[in-house]
């Protein structure tokens, strides 16, 4: 008996579980449908069938085609009549990875494969294979074209009016960079490597120590090896700019830097541990939770991201956010002024604390009853009496941005011979008070986010902001860069958010041609 034939007939020995029944089972044979892989067949296939009318891969074709590709047209050199092989067209390669990333497939290899075989994919290709190294090179290769087709969809997303502009939320999340933390270090060990791929490097144009190898992995091997002692310069290069953010020696002589990629830096994460990682900044449109900007950063920290987001939703729209909200990593007081200049309002949580904070009174060693709040400010003769009854009087004043501290201080001998000196200046130094003043654009901010129309639009900062950080690192799957360096996970980002975007306007607008 043929292997076809055991597939189709089986014994029914212990398929009856009931006592009296197994009898009457051995007696039988069973006859199942044949399952024939041994068999060759040909069906025709109707391409345009392989995926039904309402599949948003015909979504994603009809929205793409309504963009204008000439910035991409403009790299072809193949025309018609002459010679070399035909181009890939930028509609197929655009549609191609915006529906991969929305399925979170973001690699190149993988999209390959799936061209052979997920109909979705052959339905784009019309069946046709996509090489790997093709889709790699154009997800990288056009960044003006990339930055000018998310401008575009903008445009498109703003004409049916899914964005407004009115209100914005801006927030930032950590995206682990694609390298590892033991990637990480120091200059000496960094020029070490850099000197060993240089040599590598002089060795290959040698014949005396050429391998048995062929032309094509000889090519492969040159350009890695060239490729690694770039990388080595760069990381030289960043690790300067590593030195130049630290403010003490010894931080400086203690500077990292990543081998792999050295524009990466460890950031801390949401759960509290660090890893190498870029900052994304998403400003999301709060009418429909369109994403009208997105950038990378390599700061930790928010404070600085305000302004350049308000400047990246301006390029891509051509108009600044009525009113922008964000957390308090963003609410500084230079943010405050510099939001204030620009006419766009404001809504953020901010302490609004004393220039002496109780973490300063404790890390001077000051008793709790000795905290500011414990000294009498007089008006009149612009003043501070202590709690033993002296006099602190104005020692100068230091102007920041929105604010100036005003600082009074007590006299020496007083402190000296006070009883209450080592609750109330354990250091030795004569105690001061620092009365800071608000500038009128920072007390108006405050006073704003007093009111429960301010609480009410904070409150809505949450569900819109964090939704399109979830939704890009949930369903693209963007946890952890695919590519390395600055200006490449930008151009993953862009993809991430030209999809998301994509989904919303599929959700909210299209309507399959037959509906
Ligand atoms: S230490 Fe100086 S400022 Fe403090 S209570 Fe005594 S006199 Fe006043």
């Amino acid at each position: 008996m043929g292997r076809k034939d055991e597939c189709a007939v089986g014994e029914g020995k212990g398929l009856e579980s009931k006592a009296g029944g197994q009898d009457k089972m051995e007696n039988r044979k069973l006859r199942f449908k044949l399952i024939n892989r041994q068999q060759m067949m040909l069906r025709p296939i109707e391409v345009d069938r392989l995926v039904p009318e309402d599949h948003e891969v015909r979504a994603i074709w009809e929205f793409v085609g309504r963009l204008d590709l000439s910035w991409y047209y403009e790299a072809i050199e193949v025309v018609e009549g002459e010679a070399g092989r035909p181009a890939l067209n930028p509609h197929l390669m655009i549609s191609l990875w915006i529906y991969a990333y929305s399925k979170g497939a973001g690699s190149a290899r993988e999209i390959s494969r799936l061209c052979e075989y997920d109909p979705a994919y052959q339905w784009l290709t019309g069946l046709e294979g996509v090489n790997h190294h093709s889709l790699s090179d154009f997800r990288v290769r056009h960044k003006e074209a990339l930055d000018e087709l998310f401008t575009q969809v903008l445009g498109l997303l703003s004409a049916e009016g899914l964005v407004t502009l009115e209100r914005v939320m801006h927030d930032g999340t950590k995206v682990k960079a694609y390298a590892s933390a033991d990637t990480f270090r120091r200059e000496q060990r960094v020029r070490a490597h850099l000197e060993v791929a240089r040599q590598q490097v002089e060795r290959m144009g040698d014949p005396r120590t050429a391998e048995e190898v062929s032309p094509r992995v000889a090519k492969a091997r040159e350009r890695a090896a060239r490729e690694k002692q770039q990388r080595l310069e760069e990381a030289l290069r960043e690790l300067e700019k590593i030195r130049a953010s630290k403010s003490s020696l010894e931080e400086k002589q203690g500077a990292r830097v990543s081998m792999t990629d050295p524009e990466a830096r460890v950031m801390k994460q949401s759960d509290g541990g660090y890893a190498p990682s870029y900052n994304v900044q998403i400003s999301t449109d709060a009418k429909e939770k369109v994403i009208v900007g997105i950038g990378v950063s390599q700061s930790g920290s928010d404070y600085g991201e305000l302004v350049p987001a308000v400047d990246r939703v301006e390029a891509n729209v051509g108009q600044e956010p009525g009113q922008i909200v964000v957390d308090g990593g963003f609410t500084s007081r230079d943010n405050i002024l510099a939001m204030s200049e620009r006419e766009v309002d404001l809504i953020g949580s901010m302490g609004t604390g004393t220039s002496q904070s109780a973490g300063q009174m404790k890390r001077r060693g000051v008793d709790p009853s000795f905290y500011p709040e414990a000294f009498h400010y007089d008006g009149i003769s612009d003043t501070y009496s202590c709690p033993a009854g002296k006099i602190l009087r104005a020692n100068g004043e230091e102007k920041r941005p929105g604010r100036t501290n005003y600082k009074y201080r007590a006299c020496a001998t007083d402190c000296q011979r006070c009883p209450f000196q080592q609750k109330c200046c354990p250091q030795n130094v004569p105690r001061s008070i620092v009365q800071g003043v608000d500038a009128p654009e920072v007390a108006a901010f405050i006073a704003k986010m007093e009111t429960d129309e301010g609480k009410k639009i904070y409150r809505q900062r949450g569900p819109v902001a964090e939704f399109p950080n979830a939704w890009i690192k949930n369903k693209i799957g963007l946890r952890q860069f695919r590519l390395r360096g600055l200006v490449k996970v930008g151009m993953e980002v862009l993809w991430a958010a030209l999809t998301y975007n994509i989904k919303q306007w599929i959700r909210l607008c299209w309507r399959p041609q037959w509906a």
